[in-house]
């Protein structure tokens, strides 16, 4: 069995929860930094993030989830997610857990479109991913390693750097649950090719 879990300090996680259920996956809701080790992937929803960076440091979780990713473990962040696995975020001092080599810009679809829906083409996932966007980031820039997967009018909304998964929308307010599990998919890869992931205990 795969265990995933999702980071539960703030957002939508039943929702994640749901998407990310296949047969051979175990779902964990994560509240404490000692439900880690036992994980191969972990989903970092979406919220608000300066708020989650603020939990992040009050339950402890800053360097554990460094050291998740150092581990080459496999995360999914949405929204508010990708922001906190960003390297760089626009008119900010700082990224937040810096794990993926972009630049995100906070907010970046206009008042008038507080929220939308769209459908997208997501490379090697599918053509029609309908897309639910909610005060979202866009991705403005990214490294030579990161893949970009989707892009809205122009702005990167999804991409991939190795084992870290990130968009700007959220995949798990629709039925559609194609996107969560390539992700599963990255998972199960991951740990076929990495059993010292599940060695230690
Ligand atoms: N606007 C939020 C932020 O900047 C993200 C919104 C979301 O996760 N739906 O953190």
């Amino acid at each position: 069995m795969l265990k995933i879990g999702v980071l539960a300090l703030q957002g939508a996680v039943q929702e994640h929860i749901k998407s990310l259920q296949a047969p051979d996956v175990e779902t964990v809701i994560v509240k404490r930094t000692d439900q880690l080790e036992a994980l191969d992937g972990l989903v970092f929803p979406g919220g608000e993030s300066t708020t989650m960076r603020r939990l992040v440091n009050k339950y402890g979780f800053y360097e554990p989830l460094r050291a998740f990713a150092a581990a080459g473990k496999p995360i999914f962040g949405t929204c508010a997610g990708l922001i906190l696995m960003a390297d760089r975020i626009a008119q900010e001092p700082q990224g937040h857990l810096q794990l993926m080599d972009m630049n995100v810009q906070r907010n970046a679809f206009g008042r008038q479109r507080e929220s939308f829906e769209t459908t997208l083409v997501v490379k090697d996932v599918a053509e029609d991913i309908e897309a639910v966007f909610i005060r979202a980031p866009l991705i403005s820039s990214t490294g030579d390693d990161v893949e970009v997967l989707s892009s809205f009018n122009g702005e990167i909304v999804a991409a991939r750097q190795n084992h870290l998964l990130a968009c700007s929308f959220h995949p798990e307010l629709t039925d559609d649950t194609r996107f969560h599990q390539y992700f599963v998919q990255m998972v199960r890869e991951s740990k076929e090719t990495a059993p010292e992931h599940t060695a230690v205990t």
